[in-house]
């Protein structure tokens, strides 16, 4: 069931990161189930992770069991203007089933790599479109047991949901999302402009982890950094992308310390130069 000393660079879109204790890909709820109570049983901590686009995974690994939400459970269906889904969804796999559907709401999801889960936990979002207002209901399960949230239970905000903030660990296993009936053409069209505008602005070409930081209250990050002169920094292999200065990007050898590093140096020109706080928004996960 579970592979022990599993190397979690290798699941992770940054490709650094050190291994898992116990690492486990469920395919189903039942499967969700049994490894989320092995976890409680031996009183070892138990991590969710989905495509890993949005981690940062410490060079000594994770501790206890490592879940990853992914290929394997992976199921979506459309009923009238409802797309329900299993979290091993991509996200951008699930707003073409929308399209095919002519079913409007996720056009901003299209290039947003990673997958469902990970996208309700993040309230991911892109060009003023988000996951969270389209979330009808959500089934996760807790302490072993399947639960379920409905629209109104499901509080999120910039990059935050009610996920985040469970004093249980819950693990997303379904969500249904409720969209607009909407011609294909108008919706087509759509993901195409914001496609060619991601890979105009965004350093695709170069394993990432999406933007590093939060957008600080009135601010815009790539341009506080381009300010600050940190544009094409380097700490070994980590590199601030000279095309966008919001994402850091793994251009040769490198280690998440070196990731790290290139952080904690961002964030205190950034505070000295502008008096800007920088928050990360990519997970930091595991032990040095
Ligand atoms: C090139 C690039 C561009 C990106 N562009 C965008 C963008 O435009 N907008 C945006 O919002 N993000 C963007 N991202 C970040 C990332 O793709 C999204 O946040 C994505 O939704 C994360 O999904 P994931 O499956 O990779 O989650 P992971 O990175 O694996 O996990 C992220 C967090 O979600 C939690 N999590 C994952 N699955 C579950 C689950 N089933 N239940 C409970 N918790 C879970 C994890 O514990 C972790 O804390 C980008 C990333 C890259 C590399």
């Amino acid at each position: 069931m579970f592979q022990r000393n599993f190397s979690l660079a290798q699941v992770t879109s940054l490709g650094v990161g050190g291994p898992a204790d116990y690492f486990i890909q469920p395919s189903n709820v039942d499967e969700i189930i049994l490894a989320q109570r092995f976890a409680l049983d031996k009183n070892l901590p138990l991590t969710i992770i989905g495509y890993g686009t949005n981690l940062l995974i410490r060079d000594g690994g994770i501790r206890g069991v490592v879940m990853r939400l992914a290929e394997p459970f992976a199921k979506a269906k459309v009923k009238s203007n409802f797309l329900t889904a299993t979290t091993g969804c991509l996200f951008s796999s699930i707003s073409k089933l929308a399209l095919h559907h002519n079913l409007s709401g996720l056009e901003f999801a299209v290039g947003i790599p990673g997958g469902l889960g990970g996208a309700a936990f993040m309230n991911a979002g892109a060009y003023g479109g988000e996951i969270g207002p389209l979330i009808h209901e959500i089934e996760f399960v807790q302490n072993g047991e399947v639960g379920r949230w409905c629209k109104e239970d499901f509080s999120f905000s910039y990059r935050s949901s009610r996920i985040q903030k469970e004093q249980h660990m819950t693990i997303v296993s379904q969500v249904v999302l409720e969209l607009l009936p909407t011609n294909k053409s108008i919706i087509l069209e759509k993901m195409n402009d914001l496609q060619t505008q991601r890979r105009s602005k965004q350093p695709v070409e170069y394993p990432s982890a999406g933007s590093t930081f939060k957008r600080p209250t009135g601010h815009y990050v790539g341009p506080l950094i381009e300010k600050a002169g940190l544009k094409g920094l380097r700490v070994g292999g980590a590199e601030v992308s000279c095309k966008h200065g919001g994402f850091l990007i793994k251009t040769g050898e490198s280690r998440a310390c070196d990731f790290l590093k290139l952080i904690s140096i961002i964030q205190k020109e950034i505070l000295e130069q502008f008096s800007v706080e920088l928050e990360p928004e990519i997970r930091i996960l595991g032990e040095d």
